[in-house]
């Protein structure tokens, strides 16, 4: 059989891979978005290959750079099954929404700012609209997890947790060809340990082939300290010894709920006096549904928390904000508070006008606690940038910018030896992926060191398993 890379070579947005098995039937193997911020252009309305050829999509998980191209790939044609895990199902079915909710914000943007029809207008158009969203949906099957599912006579799937988002999963493929069993796993975006809510990954020690996520290659996480020491820390120092308040932009779905699970634990546990928390996130509070209905992938802590004390997302003092008016009265709030909003790095949502109110008051902290990429109004503020332009005004920055990458849910170089490690009794090879180059190169030399024969996928080569 054969396998290419089509997306996330080299690079760590647009994961999208295909098997082509020795008759011709095609699988994929996630869709998503390609929004690399080292890139010019981006092409996601073009395939490398005929939509149509396509048997089957496999789904590892609910993030746009896995999930995002889905309706594009609809819309043009496509009309197999997507394959995912429950948990994916309805994580997709909320990010896809919002995908299009931003493509038409930006697209009327981009409109009021030119007057004439034009080339660059044309190129500003939605990439997809709701109803692809809906199509899309309508394509998808679901299947829980760890159980042998069979697609065709010679091939069986199972997908495996990987701790890196609620529902999210590496998929094991396991192909007969010419009589001979051989085991491929995609392993999807890799979690850590120990993360809140989430269950540990689980390793895969069977295996032939590995196509294995490198996005952490070559770089450790600080792990001298607890996601609860740095939050009870932080929350100490801005809202508790001073009246001030404590502003966290977020990613809605994973970040935002693991966030309060943390919080209710701290507050429950007594280890700090309450502090009024606004979770301000539409999309959040959808995210957070999402995880209660499938409350049964939750870790054991999580569970045991919830048998104990009730819902993990639900406490005194926390308010979710529906609308934007009550988005807006959060301004006029004087008691010190802790503000959870989006974007996480601060490019759109509702973080802006809490950023735009804030900023130059020296009683607020804007505490980051997801990666920023360059050109993002969030990576200006974490490289110092004394003043910013938010909702078209200049503003000097009076408040604190802290930061911590504990809330990662990636696996960090460690973590991805360990995955990698436990699949070495039979693995043939490992192809990397979903990586920046230094941190492929970081990866492979360690992988290679334990006597693992390695390689970095290029875009489009075919690579015979
Ligand atoms: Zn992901």
């Amino acid at each position: 059989m054969k396998f290419i890379s089509w997306g996330a070579a080299e690079q760590v947005t647009g994961s999208m891979h295909m098997l082509e098995l020795h008759d011709g039937y095609k699988i994929l193997i996630d869709c998503g978005l390609d929004y690399d911020n080292n890139k010019k252009s981006y092409d996601n309305d073009h395939f490398p290959f005929d939509v149509e050829d396509i048997d089957v999509i496999l789904l590892t998980h609910a993030h746009i750079d896995h999930s995002g191209n889905l309706p594009t790939i609809v819309k043009h044609g496509y009309s197999g099954q997507i394959l995912c895990t429950a948990a994916t199902r309805d994580l997709a079915n909320l990010l896809l929404s919002d995908s299009v909710n931003v493509f038409m914000e930006r697209a009327k943007k981009k409109k009021n700012h030119s007057k004439k029809r034009s080339f660059q207008e044309f190129q500003n158009r939605p990439l997809y609209l709701h109803k692809h969203v809906m199509d899309t949906m309508d394509r998808f099957v679901t299947i829980p997890f760890e159980q042998s599912f069979e697609i065709r006579s010679d091939v069986q799937i199972q997908f495996i947790p990987n701790g890196h988002l609620l529902g999210a999963a590496a998929i094991e493929l396991k192909i007969t060809e010419n009589g001979e069993v051989k085991t491929i796993v995609f392993s999807g975006d890799i979690g850590r340990k120990n993360y809140p809510i989430l269950s540990d990954p689980k390793y895969i020690s069977d295996c032939d082939y590995m196509i294995c996520e490198s996005t952490y290659g070559g770089r450790l996480h600080t792990t001298n300290r607890t996601i609860e020491e740095v939050l009870i820390e932080q929350i100490e120092n801005t809202c508790i010894k001073q009246p001030g308040r404590l502003i966290i932009p977020a990613f809605s779905i994973g970040r935002t709920q693991a966030l309060v699970y943390s919080l209710h634990k701290i507050f429950n546990d007594k280890k700090l006096p309450r502090v009024d928390v606004f979770v301000d996130s539409p999309l959040g509070m959808g995210g957070t549904e999402v995880y209660r209905k499938h409350h049964s992938l939750l870790n054991e802590e999580a569970q045991s928390f919830f048998q104990k004390f009730g819902d993990q997302f639900e406490f005194d003092g926390l308010k979710y904000v529906e609308t934007l008016k009550e988005s807006k009265q959060i301004s006029n709030y004087f008691e010190p508070c802790i503000i959870i909003s989006s974007a996480g790095m601060l490019e759109g949502g509702r973080i802006q006008d809490h950023l735009y109110n804030n900023i130059q008051n020296y009683y607020a902290t804007i505490f980051f606690i997801g990666y920023c990429a360059k050109g993002t109004l969030g990576r200006r503020l974490l490289d110092g940038t004394p003043i910013v332009k938010i909702n078209g005004r200049d503003l000097s920055v009076f408040a604190s910018i802290h930061q911590t990458d504990l809330f990662s849910a990636h696996a960090d170089h460690e973590g991805l030896i360990n995955y990698i490690n436990a699949a070495k009794k039979k693995l043939k090879k490992v192809f990397l992926v979903h990586g920046e180059k230094e941190s492929m190169t970081a990866l492979q030399a360690n992988v290679e060191l334990m006597g693992i024969n390695a390689e970095i996928a290029k875009k489009g080569t075919v690579y015979e398993l």
